[in-house]
């Protein structure tokens, strides 16, 4: 049994297999595809070249490299009707990739008619960006109209990179804050936070961030409208300009190969020094960005051409970081030489308060890794579609959570007196968990927000979480996190009648979440921490949330939360309460803390 990834450049086709042990049986490059008309080689006749040198094996899914699925994908997608209009849709923002890659799926689903055909997005891992992260600055009414939005590429690279990380460092991924930077000819960073791409340097295009072997990274749009009025540039000589004659190349006027640069800024050659000083500035400059938006970091990771290979440049990028804790072993720094069965190595010593990771990328594997989990939850998913005649799966009762704080005894002391103790007020539906008749007011920069209940019984860390408009009134900015992640979120001022505490941190944006005891997980065939998309039932407009987190324990009861924006959004007000399946609050009241609205239907993994 084995998986071929097919990675299709807009010259260039790549392909790999993998056996279901993850190890590498064969791979080859079909180079030079459609631009060289000497070879007459186009990417559906190099499709069926990989079909006779693959017969030997028994193919069971087949994933595909696709640059662009815009906003659409959070994860890889079986290849249906809909994901290859999707990519078609996103031709015109990703000319040189969409096209080839459509041209090659089409082409291996006729060589490979009965096996899963599966599209691996570059842009799915920044999918889950924060809108402040990726929103541009300009009329909205425009952005809205023509997409423009920030959508982030590399994201194979950046995903595989923290994930090797995360297996070094021992730690699950959604524990950590890692800063990926994949530095090969193309160039971007990451803000990995939590699991999640939360910022990243490319944008609409493959254009914007890091100086890169031809492409500029980030230029002040001004300048390209000046260069426009000079009259000496049209539309395509400055995408030409940008997009092929800048990076390390323009600078230096020599290549943009970092190898030959190192070797004339060695012999004195002035602008291949300066073209690698501004490529580490720019990348340092990035890392204190992403480690201001994630509140800290945990480790930075290295990959890419660049990012594998010179010593000297990682050297010169971490400069001057030993304020964020960054500490370098110099000769690690040197021996990184990252051999193809060396997945990683470490530069940093081992009193650094940050680890600084060398990964060797491997986008290959990533991509048949995705493959294999949407080839195995298809094979699943239509087992389940064959007995969801026979069992009628119950609906998810939907809880509106208003604004709420769990707090530490030390915290609540200060806030309600030395000898004050938690006031249960109402059981909630989670077992063991109430409402207490206390309540806090929040106070941020701008307002203050009164009557936030606290939720019992006392924890062990602060926790006070809000909604995305209660932000704004308070004039804060709260990361969306699941509970408990507190490490690095915002920090907020809570009054009680006894006294003032300052958090500095704890204020969050709670993810929407399912809360599952196992004998569910088992029915709707879930784990913990995997995410569904569930279609709301309940309310006056048909919608789908997607991106929704499930937890599983054996205190928990099925239940999804959402917050009151999600739940105003889906115009789950109070009348659609008559739709309930189940109430666990009794009274009407303003200060319910979660109130049931609606249900929900799973839709899928
Ligand atoms: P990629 O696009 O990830 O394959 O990276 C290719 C780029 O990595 C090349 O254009 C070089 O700039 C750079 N590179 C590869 N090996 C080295 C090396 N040993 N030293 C410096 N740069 C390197």
């Amino acid at each position: 049994m084995a998986t071929l990834v097919i990675n299709c450049g807009s010259s260039s086709l790549k392909y790999a297999v993998f056996d279901n042990k993850e190890a590498l049986i064969t791979s080859g490059k079909h180079e030079r595809l459609v631009v060289n008309p000497d070879t007459g080689e186009s990417h559906g006749e190099a499709v069926t070249s990989i079909l006779e040198k693959c017969r030997a094996y028994e193919i069971t899914g087949i994933g595909h490299r696709v640059v662009h699925g815009g906003d659409r994908f959070h994860q890889a997608n079986l290849i249906n009707d809909e994901v290859l209009a999707a990519i078609e849709e996103f031709i015109p923002a990703a000319p040189m990739h969409n096209p080839y890659s459509l041209a090659a799926i089409r082409a291996a689903q006729k060589a490979w008619p009965d096996v899963p055909h599966v599209a691996v997005f570059d842009t799915s891992f920044h999918s889950r960006m924060p809108r402040r992260a990726y929103t541009y600055a300009i009329d909205h009414t425009i952005a809205e109209k023509h997409n423009i939005r920030r959508f982030g590429f590399h994201g194979i690279s950046h995903q595989y990179a923290a994930g090797v990380a995360a297996g070094f460092l021992q730690r699950p991924m959604d524990e950590l804050r890692l800063i990926t930077l994949h530095l090969g000819n193309g160039a971007s960073a990451s803000a990995v936070e939590f699991g999640c791409s939360t910022e990243t340097s490319m944008g609409n295009t493959p254009l914007e961030g890091l100086v890169m072997g031809t492409r500029s990274g980030d230029v002040d749009a001004g300048v390209l409208m000046n260069l426009l009025r000079t009259g000496e540039f049209d539309v395509e000589s400055l995408d030409n300009m940008l997009n092929r004659k800048s990076g390390l190349a323009g600078l230096s006027g020599i290549s943009n190969d970092l190898r030959e640069l190192e070797t004339a800024a060695a012999d004195g050659n002035k602008q291949a020094r300066l073209a690698i000083n501004v490529f580490a500035h720019r990348a340092r400059k990035y890392i204190g960005a992403y480690a201001a938006t994630m509140g800290g970091v945990d480790a930075l990771v290295f990959t890419g051409g660049i990012g594998e290979n010179s010593a000297s440049m990682r050297a010169r990028i971490l400069q001057r970081l030993e304020f964020m804790g960054v500490m370098i072993d110099e000769d690690k720094n040197l021996d990184a030489s990252i051999q193809a069965d060396n997945q990683f190595a470490v530069i940093s010593t081992p009193n650094s308060r940050v680890d600084v990771i060398v990964v060797k990328t491997n986008e290959e594997l990533m991509i048949a890794r995705e493959t294999q989990k949407v080839a195995a939850a298809q094979k699943k998913s239509a087992v389940a579609a064959s007995a969801i005649d026979e069992i009628e799966l119950p609906p998810i009762p939907i809880a509106v959570s208003a604004r709420h704080c769990h707090l530490t005894a030390e915290t609540f002391a200060a806030l309600f007196g030395e000898d004050a103790e938690p006031t249960p007020l109402k059981d909630l539906s989670q077992p063991g968990q109430y409402a207490c008749e206390e309540k806090v007011t929040l106070i941020g920069p701008r307002n203050k927000l009164e009557g936030v209940r606290l939720l019992g019984p006392l924890r062990n860390v602060d926790q006070v979480e809000i909604a995305r408009t209660d932000e704004f009134r308070l004039g804060v900015d709260a990361p969306v996190r699941n509970s408990g992640q507190v490490s690095g979120s915002a920090p907020i001022t809570l009054e009680g009648p006894a006294g003032i505490v300052n958090l500095t941190e704890g204020l969050i944006c709670a993810r929407r979440h399912i809360h599952m005891h196992p004998d569910d997980a088992a029915l709707y065939g879930v784990q913990d921490k995997d995410e569904v998309s569930i279609a709301i039932v309940g309310g006056d407009r048909d919608l789908i949330f997607g991106d929704v987190l499930i937890r599983v324990k054996e205190s928990y009861k099925l239940e999804m939360h959402i917050d009151t924006d999600e739940g105003n959004a889906a115009e789950l007000g109070r009348a659609a309460s008559g739709e309930l399946n189940q109430s666990d609050i009794d009274e009407p009241a303003d200060d319910d803390i979660y109130r049931n609205v609606a249900i929900g239907k799973k839709l899928e993994l």
